[in-house]
Order: C-alpha cells, then structure tokens, then sequence
C-alpha cells in the first residue's frame, strides 16, 4: 500500500498516522512491534540529525530488516529535510516518503524549492510532504524562533502548484518539550478555513508531543530537571484527526520523554546493573506502551492496517 491510499482512509474514516521519531533501534522495534501488535500502518520519521547519527548504511539496513521482520504498512519517512541535497540522499537509500522544509524561505522560494524535490520524488515513487507557516521550537537541527499560522489562501496555492502529497501546517503546536507558555490552543478555526479551500487533502501537524505532565514529574523525581514543559493535549490532536483531515500526527518528544523515564526509573530501582540489553529492553517497552496508547487512544489508526 502507498502512504498516499493511507492517508485517502484516513481522511474518510477520521483517524491519522503516528509518525514516530526513531534514532536507535531500541525506538525503531519498539514503534515498529506496537504498530504489528495494533494492527496499525505506521510512519517511521527520520530527522536529519538521525540520520547523520545512525549512518545511511545503518538505515539502509533497517529499512530493509524491518519491511521483512513487520508485515503491516510501515513509511519511511525523512522529518525536515532543509534542502534539495538531503531529499535527494534520503530518495536514493530508498525512503518511502520526504519532507521538504521550505518553511523559513519566501513563500514564492518554497513553492520553487518543494516542486523540484516532488517532482524529482515523484520521478522515483517516493511521496512529498512540505511545509507552511512556522512553528516555533527546536527539534534537531531545525529552530523556529517566530510562529506564523499557515495562510488558507497560500495554503490552497502552495499545493497546486507544488503537487505535494501532504502538508505540514502551522496551527499552534511548537517543537520542543516546551510548546505553550499559557493556555494550550490550537487555531481549528485556521484549520477548518484551510481545508474549506483544500478539500481531501492530507494535512500534517508537527510539534505535536502531549508531554505528560506525570511523565515529568516521574523524570524529576528519578534525579531529572525538567522545567517549562507542556505540550498539545491529546484531545486537541483527537479532535484534529477525527474532526479534520489532519492524517499524519508528530511525535518525538513523547518517545524521548518516555525513554528518559525508563532509563532512570531502570537505574534507581537496579544500582548495580550494567547489563545494557536488560536496561534498553526496559525503554523499548515503555516506548512500545506510549505508541500503542497514541495509536489506540489517540490517533485511531489501529486496525486500520
Ligand atoms: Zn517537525
């Protein structure tokens, strides 16, 4: 199945794709097995920063053992690529999917920036998504230091003349383990004027980590100094997919958030341990629980697969 047919059923069945941050394969097998378990398609996001950490060969590698070891539908997908160059590399090591991050340029550049990697990803069966508006926050190597909600009307020109697939938009979710400073809000009033003047298409949201505020208080007492942190509720992201045509959901934070626990929780309670597969088992699972419970509970995507 493409990712483009997945997101066709998800918008007409109101649910979204997770689209799960990996850097190791602790987190890889740990989305992986909770997607298989749930009977779930699944995206696997690959930040630039990732990928330079694993190495393209390692990815490579995983990619091709985890389309045998899992039989639902899995996409690999490359999270903010910043140029040309980088979707090119992430097309030839065989990326299912890429996304192009025009989001700091002029509208007009980004428009010309995102229609040469579509149509250069299109060329070899590989999916496009591309950005609008700007979120604040740092994921990676990507910082946004001013919030723009994402214009209906450039939104409508943007996928006309690009040809993308799916859209990240700007709506008020931010990057980071810190993404409000008040209320939490997302623009749906935005949202719903976007998709009046861009029927049926997938939309993306980014920066969308509920960061549990019991999970904080976990990392704190286990030795953490987490401070400032709140994130997107998770009724706000149900709403979002179920209510809207958001089909592809971000989450990286929440999978950091949930190994640090893991591993802290881990050492407190096992002072003399130095078994490593014993201590990474220990995050793999509660990172497997945190994605069956967005997939579940949140984005609705299981048995869907
Ligand atoms: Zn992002």
């Amino acid at each position: 199945m493409k990712l483009v047919d997945c997101y066709k059923d998800a918008i007409k069945n109101g649910y979204a794709l997770g689209a799960f941050n990996f850097c190791n394969l602790e987190s890889l097998k740990a989305i992986l097995s909770s997607a298989q378990k749930n009977n779930s398609p699944v995206i696997v996001a690959i930040s630039s920063g990732a990928l330079k950490y694993m190495g393209d060969e390692y990815v490579k590698g995983f990619m091709l053992a985890s389309k045998k070891a899992f039989s639902i539908p899995m996409f690999f997908h490359l999270d903010h690529g910043k140029d040309y160059e980088i979707c090119e590399k992430a097309i030839n090591l065989g990326f299912d999917s890429v996304m192009i991050d025009g989001s700091a340029l002029e509208f007009e550049e980004n428009i010309k920036l995102t229609k040469k990697v579509a149509d250069l990803a299109h060329s070899h069966g590989v999916q496009v998504e591309g950005e609008l508006g700007r979120l604040l926050g740092t994921e990676d190597e990507h910082v946004g230091t001013q919030s723009i909600y994402t214009s209906p009307s450039q939104a409508k020109q943007f996928v006309e003349q690009t040809g993308v697939d799916s859209l990240a938009i700007a709506i008020g979710t931010s990057h980071g383990i810190s993404k409000f400073s008040g209320e939490p809000k997302l623009a749906f009033d935005i949202l719903e004027q976007i998709q009046t003047l861009v029927p049926n298409f997938p939309f993306v949201l980014h920066g969308a980590s509920s960061v549990d505020e019991q999970t904080i208080v976990d990392i704190n007492n286990l030795g953490g100094n987490i401070s400032h942190a709140k994130g997107v509720p998770e009724t706000m992201l149900e709403k979002a997919c179920t209510k809207y045509n958001v089909c592809k959901i971000n989450v990286d934070t929440d999978i950091r958030m949930a190994t640090t626990r893991a591993l802290r929780r881990y050492f407190k309670q096992n002072p003399e341990s130095v078994d490593t597969k014993v201590y990474f088992k220990s995050a793999q699972d509660d990172i497997e629980q945190l994605v069956s419970h967005k997939i579940c509970d949140v984005f609705h995507s299981n048995n869907k697969a």
